[in-house]
Order: structure tokens, then C-alpha cells, then sequence
């Protein structure tokens, strides 16, 4: 590295630290003091720096206000017992950024231009990383068209920022779902893979609707045919049918790839847990759960790490799920999650940035 980027400073007047209640934080209402931003132009990012988070101007004619040209990313920073701040998989995280840029024609970010500009944001703001056991510091990078115009070409401008947000204990709830047959997330030859703003625009709806029916998830099926399980609206889904561990692939373009499906994977290997990477028929859902082979189904998503399944409708018919056997895998695997974006464990994979 023969150039080293210079990141501004600019440090708010007055801390919010003081009045935020950090036993009582819920995910995504409250934003640290600083915010990073850098801007594309030129076919360059410039202008780095560190700022007061607050309100910026912007046109109304800004492209992405109209055409979603945007994309964006979710991690998080662990405080561990000495004090020091533990980033999970944060190089996963950067490179998906720019697989969903590439999808939306919005240029790269650097590798060092995130790294450093995510390390810079947390060094300012070190102290809004709770202390409070199983909360953490929600990272929420994103990028958008900056352009001021009316017609749909790709943006030559854009605008990269990082916030941060302290949150709690997620909802440990097990979660009612619904199974998903006459709207769809994603297509092949789509975006769902993408972490493109535009995606989750168009789930509120039929996700609003399963919700005044009664249940907090969708489960997605895929575009075409609806006879396959696919995830839900920000998590991968994952069941256990006799003994073995079955999501669907990320191989058709359809599925985001999440960095907390690969890491259950990577360890359900390890444990020598069998896993299936395939794509989970309704119809054999259906019988796992009528026959009872159907042990365990939960989401895996940063937001929550584990989010337990406690009933599935198909078809407008409730099945409640199994109670959870004392050495359930989704038990086992969420500690051992846990351990090591704690600190609590050797970091054995090289999973664990360190700030
Ligand atoms: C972000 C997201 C996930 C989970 O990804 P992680 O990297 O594990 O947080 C799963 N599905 C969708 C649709 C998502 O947006």
C-alpha cells in the first residue's frame, strides 16, 4: 500500500451518549453521533471523512429518491471482556457490498476506503458499542446514486456512508411464519441476491399482509412455481428433517447469500452435522411436519444470529413445530456463534477483525 487515505474529522459538539437508555435499545431507532461518507465523482472516491450524523440536503430530483439505485450492507462489532471491539466476517460483508453494486451498476468501493472508513467511524465512536451482555453495535453501510436527474441511465455520482446503531438482545420470541405462494421476493435473472434497496420495497406488502394474519415472517417460494422454499424477508431459513440440516442453495440467483448461513454451515460441517444444500419442496416440508420428522426450522440472518421457528402455515393451515430436543442443533450452533463474536472462544477461522 503505497498511498494511505486521509479521513476528516469532524466531531459533533455534543455526544447523545448521556441520554440514550442502553437497557432499553431497540434495533435500528438510534444512530451513534458520527457517520462516514465518502463520494464517488470522477470515477473516484473522494472526500473522506468522519462527520456529526445528522440530516444532509438533497435534491429532489436525486436519482435513487426515484429509481432505488442503491444498495446496501448489515454487520456488527462485539465488545469481548478486555474492551476491545470484534468485527464478524467484515471482508464478507465488504465484498457482498460490491457483488450488489455490480448487480446495480453502482461502481466499487474499495476494500481500504471500507475498511478504513468503518475503522475510523468506530474508533470515534468506540463508546456506543454497549457493555450490556448479548448487545452489540449494528453496522449499516450503504451506497446511492447522487446524481440530480430525471432519466434512467446509471448514476456517475454516488454517495458511500456507514452508520452505526447500538442494539439489544434480539428478540429471542420464536417466530410464526408464513409460507409464501402467490407473491414473490425474487426470479432468476433478478435481484434477489442483491442487497438492493428495491427488494425490500417490494416485500412490505405481502409481508404486512401475513402480518395482519397473524405471523411475524414470510417463507418465501420460489417466482415460478412456488413449490420450493426459498428464505425469508432478511434471513436465510434452515430446517432439521431427521437428523439432517437442509437450506437452499445460492446458486440460482434468487437467494442472498448470507454470511450467517455460510458460518452455520462451515460449523454444522465441523461438528460433522449432515447438511443438504438443496432446494426444501412445500409439499416435503408438509409431510416432515405432519409425520413429525420435521425437528427443528429457524432463519439465520446478522439482525437476530438464530431466529427459532415455532409454527409454519402452508397453504392457510397452522403446524406447530416439535418442541426443541435439550441438545438442539439451533441451540448449539447460536452459543457457538455467540462464543465467538464474544471473544468468548479461540477465533479459529479468521473470522474476527479486531478494532
Ligand atoms: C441480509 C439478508 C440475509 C442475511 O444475511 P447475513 O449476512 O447473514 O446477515 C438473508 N436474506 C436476505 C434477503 C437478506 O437481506
Amino acid at each position: 500500500m503505497n498511498k494511505t487515505l486521509t479521513i476528516r474529522v469532524t466531531k459533533a459538539s455534543q455526544s447523545r451518549l448521556e441520554s440514550t437508555n442502553f437497557d432499553a435499545l431497540a434495533f435500528g431507532q438510534i444512530i451513534s453521533d458520527h457517520m462516514f461518507v465518502a463520494e464517488y465523482e470522477d470515477g473516484a472516491w473522494q472526500n473522506l471523512r468522519v462527520e456529526p450524523y445528522g440530516p444532509m440536503q438533497i435534491n429532489p430530483a436525486n436519482a435513487t429518491l426515484h429509481y432505488g439505485q442503491s444498495v446496501f450492507e448489515g454487520l456488527k462489532a462485539y465488545r469481548n471482556e478486555a474492551g476491545e471491539l470484534l468485527v464478524f466476517r467484515g471482508d464478507a460483508n465488504q465484498r457482498r457490498l460490491n457483488e450488489s453494486a455490480a448487480r446495480m451498476c453502482i461502481p466499487e468501493v474499495p476494500e481500504e476506503v471500507f475498511m478504513e472508513g468503518m475503522r475510523k467511524l468506530l474508533e470515534v465512536d468506540r463508546e456506543w458499542v454497549p457493555r450490556q451482555p448479548g448487545c452489540s453495535l449494528y453496522i449499516r453501510p450503504f451506497i446511492f446514486a447522487a446524481d440530480d436527474y430525471l432519466g434512467i441511465r446509471p448514476s456517475r455520482k454516488y454517495t458511500f456512508m456507514i452508520l452505526t446503531s447500538p442494539v439489544g438482545k434480539y428478540y429471542a420470541k420464536p417466530v410464526a411464519v408464513k409460507v409464501e405462494t402467490q407473491y414473490a421476493r425474487a426470479i432468476e435473472g433478478g435481484t434477489g441476491s442483491a442487497k438492493a434497496a428495491g427488494n425490500y420495497a417490494g416485500s412490505l406488502f405481502p409481508a404486512l399482509k401475513a402480518q395482519k394474519e397473524g405471523y411475524d415472517q414470510l417463507l418465501w417460494t420460489d417466482g415460478k412455481t412456488h413449490q420450493y422454499i426459498e428464505e425469508s424477508g432478511t434471513m436465510n431459513v434452515m430446517f432439521v428433517i431427521n437428523g439432517t440440516l437442509i437450506t437452499a442453495p445460492t446458486t440460482t440467483g434468487t437467494i442472498l447469500k448470507g454470511i450467517t448461513r455460510d458460518s452455520v454451515l462451515i460449523l454444522a460441517r465441523e461438528m460433522g452435522f449432515p447438511v443438504e444444500e438443496r432446494f426444501l419442496p412445500v409439499r416435503e416440508l408438509e409431510e416432515s411436519l405432519l409425520s413429525g420428522t420435521l425437528e427443528e426450522a429457524f432463519g439465520t440472518g446478522t439482525a437476530a444470529t438464530v431466529a427459532f421457528i415455532h409454527l409454519i402455515n402452508i397453504h392457510g393451515k397452522d403446524y406447530l413445530l416439535p418442541e426443541k430436543s435439550t441438545n438442539a442443533f439451533s441451540d448449539r450452533i447460536l452459543k457457538t456463534l455467540d462464543d465467538i463474536k464474544y471473544g468468548k472462544v479461540a477465533d479459529e477461522r479468521g473470522w474476527i477483525m479486531k478494532f
